[in-house]
């Protein structure tokens, strides 16, 4: 059987939702410490600096021309070379011979910090890409029988993966023996040191002022700036720069090289402090 509600019952049951839903709307807000959400990425500063590297036709062209340079270079130490000497390049990996970019904007994309853990598992993918020019000239190199020598401070776990990732890139020399990762200390200078001895090492590739020695190491950022003055002629000579504005010493001595403890809004009042205005 049928039965219906009366009129009355149903307007009072309307009113009655009226009511509540009116009392939920005038609740007062509760107060909370949980941490409001940001929606800007912690890494949103470095976009700029990682679309250049990745998007622009400039930053392609400052790798071919630092290739070129080092072709120059590699023309000129063949022709000065003495008879038993044993020629030799060195150069570091990430942002020289190995791109990184995706890594970076990664990070961008999912606010995340630079941690040793997110950078093993971007080694493990073997997805880095390599520098304009760098293959062409690493093999320009290895045809005329230099040692090419990876000074990375890449860690020794992560060796296979590299060396993978660059054999699929078409480097040459891809030999655990022609590889020296970051062992007690990520100071490149008795690395060297190791491979002096044996070798005329006539040029060092890097992007960080650490890659060509180790007077550079951990200075803050006005001596990195005066100690590049005073060997400005080793530079386009036997220390071929490749340009890297996403990462590196030149940004970590801001911090001080992560000493002390440094927040993010630390390390923000620090980039801010530090431009130049007129
Ligand atoms: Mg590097």
């Amino acid at each position: 059987m049928k039965t219906t509600a009366p009129v009355s019952y149903i307007l009072l049951l309307a009113a009655a939702s009226i009511f509540t839903s009116s009392c939920e709307r005038n609740k007062p807000v509760q107060k909370t410490d949980a941490p409001v959400a940001n929606p800007i990425s912690a890494k949103e500063y470095t976009v700029d600096a990682i679309l250049y590297q990745q998007q622009s036709g400039e930053y392609r062209a400052l790798a071919y021309q630092a290739f070129s340079l080092a072709r120059l270079r590699t023309d000129e130490a063949l022709k000065k070379k003495k008879p038993k000497e044993k020629l030799a390049i060195v150069t570091d990996l990430d942002e020289t011979m190995l791109d990184n970019g995706r890594f970076g904007a990664h990070l961008i994309n999912t606010s995340k910090y630079y941690t040793a853990a997110l950078w093993s598992e971007w080694e493990s993918l073997k997805k880095a890409d390599s520098i304009p020019g760098s293959v062409s000239f690493l093999k320009y190199a290895d045809s005329k029988h230099i040692s090419i020598f990876y000074i990375s401070n890449r860690s020794q776990k992560g060796l296979g993966s590299t060396m993978e990732n660059m054999k699929q890139l078409g480097f040459p020399q891809v030999d655990s023996s022609n590889f020296l990762m970051r062992d007690k200390t990520s100071n490149k200078q008795e690395r060297f040191d190791s491979i002096a001895k044996t070798y005329h090492i006539y040029m060092n590739l890097g992007d960080n002022l650490n890659d060509f020695a180790g007077v550079f190491y951990h200075q803050q950022a006005s001596d990195r700036k005066r100690l590049t003055d005073s060997l400005s002629s080793n530079f386009g000579v036997s220390y071929i720069v490749l340009p890297n504005a996403t990462y590196g010493d030149w940004e970590d001595a801001f911090y001080g090289y992560y000493k002390v403890d440094t927040t993010n809004d630390m390390k923000f009042s620090r980039r801010h402090s530090l431009l130049v205005d007129y």
